[in-house]
């Protein structure tokens, strides 16, 4: 669990380097751990690692040499002092919930967020009594505190949001989750590391599908949580975090709060991943290693490339409206040109059509954008949210995450800008 991040570096040059030190073949790719256990030297190194008196691998469930490298990696790029992998972005956002709460407890959460989180929240959190209430993400100030009480126990949003395409305004958030002391959760998965820093906006815990623009391929599923430095300190002898305050019995009386490590994080090795066992397979974490490789270069031509074709399809007669924060038309732009590097504001774009006939006639049309439940290819895809995505939401729930049966949503892959301009001509008709 060599975890540690090198801060003296630029993002870049750390999506290449951080966490990996060579093994004993000095190979230049990660080498692919694939192990399921690990041998200990003595009975006494193994009575130490489960006492968690001395960090070191048991067995792939908690850790893996290769994962590490992932999680140290990300943690290192997005500013953060630790990163655990998991099988999936829903298992991050699970986790890091049920970190924070349980049975009784509240979480606030956004408005508009991806359509799965949304059913985890609404729907399975409930069955594990945990409530989920609602904020206004266009009216923070008038919404979340009022949702929060004494049992508020996580504060989540998404920095854009998948897939109405808001931009959070992060400070504002944060500002109030620091004034009541509760845990901030930033889905940071559409906006990736190198647009949105959302640590240096007072976040606490960011989260990510490692699945979407990390891979990049729609080749590999992968979650993680990041831990801000320092967030030992909000927990430590905060009344709204017993499990980190208490005794663990299934730890013979560990009491978190009292390591000298970075206690969110730790948790989710030692509770969620070793009880519940969504885990990162270590080839997988080699695969979203290869995608974070490139990820600068790759989101800077998603972010350009969506803002040509948000141009031009804000021009043509068949769409109603365009929401894509870097159009200078778009409510979001202020937000975006605050937070976020160089204004670019990443490869989704919502569009509304005439009607729903028109916004279903589009989607059959395409020739390159390919009809898919995916974000973040190299390839473009296309789908209407209202028939999948969100299609287990309420009316209501439509209405309040900002969805119509005309919205279109679009992932810009990496082909020729024009190409993808000239595809969408002939689908609009
Ligand atoms: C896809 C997605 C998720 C879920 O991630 P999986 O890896 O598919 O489980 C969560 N949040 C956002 C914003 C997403 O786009």
């Amino acid at each position: 669990m060599a975890n540690l991040p090198h801060n003296n570096f630029s993002q870049d040059t750390l999506a290449l380097h951080a966490g990996y030190h060579y093994d004993s073949q000095r190979t230049m790719s990660v080498p692919i751990y694939q192990s399921t256990a690990y041998s200990f030297e003595s009975l006494a190194q193994a009575a130490a690692r489960f006492g968690l008196k001395e960090l070191g691998n048991i067995y792939t469930r908690l850790s893996n040499p290769t994962t590490d490298v992932l999680g140290a990696r990300l943690a290192a790029v997005e500013g953060g002092v630790f990163g655990v992998p998991t099988a999936s972005g829903t298992a991050a956002i699970f986790y890091a919930i049920v970190n924070c709460a349980q049975a009784g407890d509240n979480i606030v959460y956004a408005n508009k967020i991806y359509g799965g989180t949304q059913t985890l929240f609404v729907h399975t959190l409930k069955r594990f009594n945990i409530e989920a209430r609602v904020f206004d993400i266009d009216n923070i100030e008038a919404s979340l505190e009022s949702a929060i009480d004494s049992n508020t126990k996580a504060i989540f949003f998404e920095s854009i949001s998948n897939p109405q395409i808001s931009i959070a305004d992060t400070e504002l958030i944060t500002r109030i989750a620091k004034k009541h002391k509760i845990i901030s959760i930033c889905d940071n998965t559409v906006a990736t590391a190198f647009l949105h820093k959302p640590f240096a906006y007072g976040v606490d815990i960011s989260v990510h599908s490692l699945s979407k623009y990390v891979n990049g391929q729609g080749s590999a599923l992968g979650g993680a949580i990041i831990e801000r430095a320092g967030l030992n300190e909000l927990i430590k002898n905060n009344p709204r975090y017993p499990a980190f305050n208490t005794p663990d019995e299934s730890y013979h009386g560990l009491i978190y709060a009292d390591l000298p490590l970075p206690i969110f994080s730790i948790r989710i090795l030692t509770e969620w991943l070793r009880n519940v066992g969504a885990t990162l397979s270590p080839h997988s974490a080699w695969i979203l290693l290869q995608g974070l490789e490139t990820l600068e270069l790759r989101i800077k031509r998603h972010s350009s490339s969506a803002l040509k074709i948000a141009e031009f399809l804000e021009s043509h007669p068949k769409v109603k409206s365009v929401s894509y924060p870097a159009l200078s038309s778009n409510p979001y732009k202020k937000l975006l040109t605050k937070y976020y590097t160089d204004a670019q504001a990443s490869g989704l774009i919502s569009f509304e059509a005439k009607s729903f006939e028109d916004a279903q006639h589009i989607c059959n049309s395409t020739h390159i954008f390919a009809m898919v439940v995916n974000i973040g290819d190299s390839k473009s895809l296309i789908i209407h949210p209202a028939s999948t995505t969100h299609s287990q939401l309420s009316t209501q729930e439509l209405q309040s995450a900002g969805i119509t049966p005309c919205t279109v949503r679009l992932s810009i892959g990496l082909e020729s800008a024009d190409d993808l301009i000239n595809d969408l001509k002939q689908a609009l008709g």
